[in-house]
């Protein structure tokens, strides 16, 4: 198939990795993050750091949307789904993302009504004129532009029982958070696929420019993480920094201007808390006032528990790439995919899950 045979041929990726060696000069240690989960899973999948040399290392990033979701934010999911009256809808991932006290795997278990659904607009079709159906909106820049459409569609279609509880969040200012990261000493990113195609390769230009560290926007095959990883450590021969695009196949240095507008029209750029990262200014999306109505955080009362702080999960450090997962004191013991503590088990883009199919790394 077009676009994907020729970006999974083993020969081919095999020539990759002998130009990667030979631009890497041995003495000089390397560390390029992959901001992405789905670069993580990629990476892990097919054992890509194995055909790397020693002196060239991989640390995953930020780039899983539950992963960085807070726990406060689960804990308001977790309250509405007790609210009589409310269908609380979810991509599956979320379900287990284990709460101060319960998840939402648990409440739907125990008779709340909690749907996982595949879209925003699969939520709004659950809408149903007697129960107040609120769609969790978690996600970077790939999947508001989709939560904004359905805003839109709601409000034009005079839907009044439809809600979203935001947590959108952008991915420059987390990755600006981590060029200052004390103890993290990085040489590049591998930029997210999917997040550019919305927001443009240039969106990361500040991070060559400012911090002269090497960024490549890369696709999710084999060959496409590889060939990112040359054009990072390319960068390095070349003594200069810049943003290289592998994925021009579908990413532009602009973006998606039309789902720019959509983005700008719905949500307003606000101030966010990612796990790990803390709170950091202008990292996120809020709904604008003319759609206010929508906002479940504004337009239901909300009560949520006191959030509890994690004891012995340190997701925050491996999503900062301070900390591996096999760093973790509860891997693969007390924390598992079939019983997780902390959500980079659960997400099927979440480090620690891709450390515990493949194997650690
Ligand atoms: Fe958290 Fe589990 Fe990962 Fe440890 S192994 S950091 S408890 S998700």
């Amino acid at each position: 198939m077009k676009y994907l045979d020729e970006f999974r041929d083993p020969a081919r990726a095999r020539k990759v990795a002998r130009a990667i060696a030979a631009v890497a000069p041995a003495g000089r240690e390397f560390a390029f993050m992959e901001v992405c989960g789905t670069h993580t899973m990629a990476i892990a999948r097919y054992g890509l750091k194995k055909l790397l040399p020693p002196n060239v290392r991989l640390i995953s990033g930020p780039g899983c949307p539950v992963c960085v979701t807070p726990k406060e934010y689960v804990d308001l999911a977790v309250a509405l789904a007790r609210t009589p009256g409310v269908t609380v809808a979810t991509f599956g991932d979320m379900m287990r993302v284990p709460g101060s006290s319960a998840d939402l795997s648990k409440l739907q278990a125990e008779g709340a009504d909690v749907r996982v659904v595949y879209s925003a607009r699969d939520a709004l079709a659950r809408a149903e004129p007697a129960r107040k159906v609120v769609f969790l909106a978690v996600g970077f820049e790939t999947t508001s532009p989709t939560v904004a459409a359905t805003v839109k569609a709601a409000a034009a279609e005079g839907v009044g029982n439809f809600f979203v509880l935001t947590a959108h969040k952008l991915i420059p200012p987390a990755m600006r958070a981590l060029c200052e990261t004390d103890g993290l000493a990085l040489d590049g990113f591998i930029c997210p696929a999917h997040v550019s195609a919305i927001i443009g390769s240039s969106a990361y230009d500040f991070v060559a420019d400012g911090y002269e560290l090497a960024c490549a926007v890369t696709g999710f095959e084999p060959v496409d993480i590889l060939q990112g990883i040359y054009l990072l450590l390319k960068q390095y021969a070349d003594g200069e920094r810049r943003v290289d695009n592998q994925y021009s196949r579908v990413v532009k240095a602009a973006g998606n201007r039309r789902a720019q507008e959509l983005l700008a029209e719905v949500f307003e750029v606000c101030d966010s808390r990612w796990r790990g990262l803390g709170d950091l200014p202008a990292s996120g999306s809020a709904l604008r006032e003319e759609y206010a109505a929508f906002d479940a955080a504004r337009a239901l009362q909300l009560e949520p528990e006191e959030t509890v702080p994690d004891r012995g999960c340190i997701c925050g450090e491996v999503l900062t790439g301070l900390k591996l997962p096999a760093d973790c004191a509860l891997f693969g013991e007390r924390c598992t995919p079939a019983a997780p503590v902390g959500p980079c088990m659960v997400s099927s883009e979440g480090s620690c899950a891709a450390a515990f199919k493949y194997g650690y790394e």
